[in-house]
């Protein structure tokens, strides 16, 4: 007999077939699974939400990663809340020019099993520009001195549980108080398709804690709906969206020309938000 995960969301899902379960356990924040399925790879699933998968994982942590890097004049000094599975920090520490990333996962659970079984996404956890935290971000951001990192990126669960806090409007204002001048913010935002609400919100939030914000889309096959959006905010006096260097490093979906068009947006999308 065949095994299927099925990630539900409100009215419609995601399934994939499982070759096996590699673990299964819980911490004191969220329930976990590291699943070999045959479309996707290895997938790591919190509390039945997939966070990502061997086959898919590039687009989304490039495109977290790096537009907002790019936009950045010279990102030195980064911070990423959440993103304990460590893809994200793997995608930064491509940055020849970045000095320092403070990764701060609240769940030290997910550190430990991303190192166990999901190496390619985790490896880059060790590496000497990088320091872990295992705390709360929203505390964490709360008492960092002002000024302090050149770009802030939220890679986080959606909003619920301790992730509901990093979506509050006092968030993304303590995240541009850590910023530096020219500080750029990025956060995932949702689901064009799921979470338009969310969208909306994170909008407004985000206009009223940066100089700029916008949205900008990528296709991420394993989240609802097949897109995913991120909301880049800028403390900076130019106009968005801004591609300021070239990749040289090896990417397997970014580009300069889809980190420009990444931020046009379809016209739903565009009135949902207030155009
Ligand atoms: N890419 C995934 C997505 O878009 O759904 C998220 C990846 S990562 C696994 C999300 C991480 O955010 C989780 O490990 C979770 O523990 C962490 N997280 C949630 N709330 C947090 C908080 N308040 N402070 C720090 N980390 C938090």
């Amino acid at each position: 007999m065949d095994l299927w995960f099925t990630e539900k969301y409100a009215d419609s899902g995601l399934a994939m077939k499982v070759r096996d379960v590699l673990y299964r356990g819980e911490s004191p924040f969220q329930k976990m699974a590291v699943l070999d399925t045959f479309a996707f790879g290895k997938v790591l699933v919190l509390d039945g939400a997939v966070m990502l998968t061997e086959r898919d994982e590039f687009l989304y942590h490039e495109m977290l990663a790096h537009v907002p890097l790019f936009t950045h004049h010279d990102p030195k000094r980064v911070l990423v809340i959440g993103g304990g599975d460590g893809g994200t920090v793997r995608e930064v520490l491509r940055h020849p020019g970045v000095e320092e990333v403070i990764l701060v996962e609240i769940d030290e659970k997910v550190l430990e099993v991303s190192r166990e079984y999901l190496p390619q996404v985790s490896g880059s956890l060790s590496d000497p520009r990088v320091r872990v935290l295992c705390e709360d971000g929203v505390r964490y951001v709360g008492e960092a001195q002002a000024g302090r990192f050149d770009v802030v990126l939220v890679d986080s669960t959606d909003p619920v549980g301790p992730a509901v806090a990093l979506f509050a409007p006092e968030f993304f204002k303590g995240c541009s108080r850590i910023l530096g001048p020219d500080g750029v913010f990025a956060c995932q935002s949702g689901s064009p398709f799921f979470n338009l609400n969310l969208m909306k919100d994170v909008h407004g939030h985000a206009l009223a804690a940066f100089p700029r914000a916008r949205f900008y889309l990528a296709p991420v096959m394993a989240y609802p709906g097949g897109t995913w959006s991120f909301l880049l905010g800028s403390k900076g006096s130019s106009p968005l969206p801004q591609c300021r260097r070239e990749a040289a490093f090896e990417t397997r979906y970014y580009t300069r020309g889809i980190h420009l068009a990444s931020f046009a947006l379809p016209k739903f999308v565009e009135e949902a938000i207030g155009g």
